[in-house]
């Protein structure tokens, strides 16, 4: 394979500065390359550095992902309130691209499954949606879309706050320049693009919908064993469906669709007929029904409505009583907030600016549906996007 064989004490070199990386451990791998943990003498700090596999679309693909966080980290600056991950410095070292980023700790997944599947307390669901929220806005202000956001995405901090930051522009792109159709994580993997409809950031405000839904639940809420296994899902949970307009005018409709009469209806699936009742797993079988492959309509909720999963969602235990009540309207908030991002129609879901507004982000007390402020529409601002003193263009052969 085009891995670059690493070993303990490897070292990577950075030849036009000379910068040295130490390797220490292997952090992640994938179809890409390599993640490791890298120790930088000079700044007595660790790096966590992307090696990619020497191989020319996952090469062009990494140089996509280092021109559009360098232009996030550059719109940053030195934000106390950045939640995207700052980039250090990019090299070829072997003919293998190499992006340097500052060291993180765990992912939101590694954290769920710590929690058993539990789901983590609602104030830390609210602490990280507000910082999710805060990198969108910026994502979105530029005109990208992020195209994979899910807990493996998004990192703990190192720090010992509750600190998160969004990782892996691998797959982003720029609004109205949307190449690719089979785009995100299939359980956060939002209608329009399932239907094959142009895609805007909406997508990802679908994406995170289904995050702060998991990690309150701490198992996804869509877990779509196939793209029409998933309709079926966000159909059954939410209600309603995409909207006409939208499918009149999406490419794979007609593989998930029949007309009837000027409307659409979702295809009859037989591996769904007659499901059984369902109930509250054990912590046991959470944990397996979670590393389990998906199955087509097995539900992993005892109910099928979205404001039902959420209310009757076991609380912890020895939870004190005025807690409970606390929680409760907590979890009305919750449910309103995913109502307005779980929404079918992109051109109705929430901005991140208009998400970020609602009670159950600013704390404020929830009391009525939310109506978010008016969206004010972006100036656009051209960004040219460059990668001079980028030493992978000339070098890669
Ligand atoms: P694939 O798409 O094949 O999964 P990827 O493109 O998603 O790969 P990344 O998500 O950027 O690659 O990184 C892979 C993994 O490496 C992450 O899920 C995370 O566990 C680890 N990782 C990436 N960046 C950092 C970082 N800055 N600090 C610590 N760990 C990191
Ligand atoms: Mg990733
Ligand atoms: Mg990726």
């Amino acid at each position: 394979n085009s891995d670059l064989i690493l070993h303990m004490n490897s070292v990577l070199v950075n030849i036009d500065t000379k910068q040295r990386y130490y390797v220490k451990d292997i952090l992640g791998q994938g179809t890409f390359g390599q993640v490791a943990k890298c120790w930088v003498p000079e700044t007595e700090s660790y790096v966590a550095v992307k090696i990619i596999k020497n191989n020319l679309a996952y090469h062009r693909q990494a140089l996509v992902e280092f021109s559009i966080l360098t232009m996030l980290n550059e719109k940053l600056g030195n934000d106390e309130k950045r939640h995207i991950v700052r980039i250090l410095d990019c090299f070829i070292y072997k003919k293998h691209l190499c992006i340097s980023f500052e060291m993180l700790g765990s992912n939101l997944y590694e954290l769920i499954k710590m929690n058993h599947y539990r789901g983590i307390p609602l104030s830390i669901v609210q602490v990280f949606s507000k910082q999710i929220l805060q990198a969108l806005v910026v994502i979105k202000e530029i005109g990208i879309i992020h195209c994979d956001l899910k807990p493996e995405n998004i990192l703990l901090s190192t720090s010992t706050k509750p600190e998160i930051k969004v990782i892996d522009f691998g797959s982003a792109c720029m609004e109205g320049r949307t190449i690719y159709s089979y785009i995100q994580s299939r359980y956060y993997r939002s209608p329009e693009v399932v239907v094959g409809y142009p895609y805007t950031t909406a997508i990802d405000m679908w994406s995170f919908g289904c995050i702060v839904a998991e990690l309150f639940l701490g198992l996804p809420l869509f877990p779509g064993a196939s793209e029409l296994d998933l309709l079926k899902r966000m159909i059954e949970i939410l209600g309603g469906q995409p909207p006409d307009y939208l499918l009149r005018e999406a490419k794979y409709r007609d593989k998930f669709f029949v007309p009837v009469g000027s409307i659409y209806r979702l295809e009859e699936d037989e591996a769904c007929k007659g499901r059984s009742a369902y109930r509250i797993l054990t912590e046991e079988e959470y944990e397996k029904r979670r590393s389990e492959k998906p199955m087509i309509g097995k539900r992993y909720f005892n109910h099928v409505k979205l404001e039902d999963i959420i209310a009757t969602y076991p609380y912890r235990k020895n939870l004190p009583e005025e807690e409970i009540s606390r929680e409760k309207s907590d979890r009305l908030a919750l449910v309103d907030f995913l109502r307005g991002l779980l929404e079918f129609d992109p051109v109705k879901r929430w901005s991140p600016m208009q998400a970020s507004r609602h009670p159950f982000v600013t704390g404020e007390a929830f009391t009525c549906p939310f109506k978010p402020p008016p969206e004010t529409p972006r100036i656009p601002v051209m960004h040219t996007v460059t990668i001079e003193h980028n030493p992978g263009v000339g070098h890669w052969v």
